[in-house]
């Protein structure tokens, strides 16, 4: 998460919590707020982390921009395929 962080803020890593996250639909989801990571049980996983601190870089929103961050680091740091990642975002229909 350190060499995650630095290589993209210059700034305080954020605090990770384990929390219960916020309630949202009927669901406890993680969550990102200012320089708090609160991770729900059963999604404190790294894709989670790497998703909410996506947020904790400054994009609110899911768009073109926070998608390309995410599997930057993705494919930086897990060595995850970019085209496998394409893939999945249009299987899901992640708007690419
Ligand atoms: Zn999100």
């Amino acid at each position: 998460m350190k060499r995650i962080w630095k290589e993209y803020k210059n700034s305080d890593l954020p605090i990770l919590f384990k929390s219960k996250g916020t309630l949202y639909c009927g669901k406890w989801l993680s969550y990102n707020l200012e320089n708090e990571i609160h991770l729900a049980p059963g999604q404190r996983d790294y894709l989670t982390l790497v998703h909410e601190m996506c947020h904790a870089m400054g994009h609110d929103n899911h768009d073109k921009k926070f998608v390309d961050l995410e599997f930057d680091i993705l494919e930086e740091f897990f060595n995850i395929d970019r085209g496998e990642l394409e893939l999945a975002a249009g299987l899901f229909g992640v708007h690419r």
